[in-house]
């Protein structure tokens, strides 16, 4: 199927034209039609598959009928991820004034703290400069999320973050919209499942 025959909306089918994505990849034609439901989404996938515009189409959609600041949180494991993530929306947004956030940690936290008073519609993070963040930044916090993803589980959990998604989990609205991706299957995976998604459906490629 396209993404018009997914369900995908005119602005964003035209952004990934603009981007060269003739079709869905495989794990956006799994996760798609769930997400654009409105289902919460755990995705088996690897990097490389195009789970980024799996959870970024949703997101961007929807933001589409709902414009406001702080509506998405990517938490990831690490820096580079959360660049390349970062540019995905912003390469997606292009055509609708999107404004991205990238708040990772061995970046100056003035700087982040001035980029969050622009008040972005997606912050794209790594777990400890967020929770920093969230503890000493002042006037920022995310009372009005609406999507909550959670990028390589598997590896945000491998380098001890649970501790900053607990708190994390903690601060942000329990009615909100939550997607899950990750390589692999595990103990600790399942149980922040538990701990997050609300009836979610399973894909995996
Ligand atoms: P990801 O797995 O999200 O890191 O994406 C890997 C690469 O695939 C990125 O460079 C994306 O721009 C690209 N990509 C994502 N979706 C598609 C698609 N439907 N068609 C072609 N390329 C894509």
């Amino acid at each position: 199927k396209s993404f018009a025959e997914l369900g995908v909306s005119p602005a964003i089918c035209d952004a990934c034209q603009r981007l060269g994505w003739v079709k869905p990849s495989k794990i956006q034609q799994a996760a798609l039609p769930h997400a654009l439901a409105g289902k919460d989404v755990i995705g088996l996938a690897e990097t490389g598959s195009g789970k980024t515009g799996a959870f970024a189409i949703p997101v961007l959609q929807s933001l589409l009928d709902h414009p406001q600041a702080f509506f998405c949180l990517v938490l990831t494991p690490t820096r580079e991820l959360a660049f390349q993530i970062g540019q995905q929306f912003e390469a997606l947004g292009s055509g609708i004034g999107l404004l991205v956030a990238v708040i990772v940690g061995g970046v100056d936290m003035a700087a982040q703290a001035m980029a969050l008073a622009r008040r972005p519609h997606i912050i794209v993070a790594t777990p400890g400069r967020l929770v920093d963040h969230l503890e000493n930044t002042k006037g920022f916090n995310l009372k009005a999320l609406k999507f909550l993803i959670m990028d390589e589980a598997d590896r945000i959990l491998n380098m001890d973050f649970e501790t900053e998604l607990d708190k994390i989990l903690k601060v942000i609205p329990k009615e909100r919209r939550t997607y899950l991706f990750s390589a692999t299957m595990t103990k600790k995976v399942s149980k922040l499942e538990r701990a997050s998604l609300r009836d979610p459906a399973r894909v995996s490629i």
